[in-house]
């Protein structure tokens, strides 16, 4: 298929996960960093899903012709009334590095005394696509778990070597790729996108 995916993010490693997820969908998965005319917008949503479409809006605004794959996502914590949610890329502070966000969460829990099976936690992953500048499909997914005490493996980004996935010990960190797709919340979603794409030709 020669189709272009356009995924509406910056994020090498989340741009990596989808397109190894939708080999075979798509002709060419590229990113913005394809694209450094295009300002950003501000994330400026309460949810997981109205900063999906601010980003997938946005991107096809710029292209209209693209379809435009956007992905907000991020791990909800109980033990912190559901943080960092929508804050998660930046908890630590704007362009926080990864390492000062996990730091962070580790020490807020530590505060908060959650231990065990206090450290209850999700990753949740919205999915919008969109083209000639509407919303065309929407897809969601989840994986629950624990944050772990302390961070593990350096495998994937983010919270990945805090978390660990429900039914295992080790952390998305340590776990490999093909383990995480398969259990992670993108993954989830990128499922319902592909059924999705399957069920209705190409879109393209
Ligand atoms: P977004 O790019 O605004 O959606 O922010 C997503 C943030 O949530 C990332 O910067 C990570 O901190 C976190 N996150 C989302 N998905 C994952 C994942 O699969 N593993 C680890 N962290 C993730």
């Amino acid at each position: 298929m020669s189709r272009t995916l356009i995924v509406a993010t910056h994020n090498a490693h989340k741009t990596g996960e989808i397109a190894a997820m939708l080999a075979g969908c798509f002709g060419e998965v590229v990113d913005l960093t394809a694209f450094p005319d295009l300002e950003p917008p501000e994330e400026s949503g309460a949810t997981f899903e109205a900063n999906a479409r601010i980003k997938a809006l946005a991107a096809s605004e710029a292209m209209p012709d693209a379809f435009v794959l956007a992905d907000d996502s991020g791990i909800e914590v109980d033990a912190l009334g559901g943080a960092p949610g929508v804050f998660s890329a930046r908890y630590a502070g704007e362009a926080a590095t990864d390492a000062a966000n996990r730091e962070k969460l580790l020490a807020d829990l530590a505060a908060a005394g959650a231990r065990g099976k206090a450290r209850t936690a999700r990753f949740r992953c919205v999915l919008v696509v969109a083209r000639d500048r509407e919303v065309i499909a929407l897809f969601d997914g989840a994986v629950e778990g624990v944050v772990a005490n302390e961070a593990r493996g350096d495998g994937g980004f983010g919270y990945d070597p805090v978390f660990i996935p429900e039914g295992y010990c080790e952390t998305f960190g340590q776990l490999p790729p093909a383990t995480k797709h398969a259990l992670s919340h993108r993954g989830r979603a990128l499922e319902k996108l592909k059924a999705w794409l399957e069920k209705s030709g190409d879109p393209a």
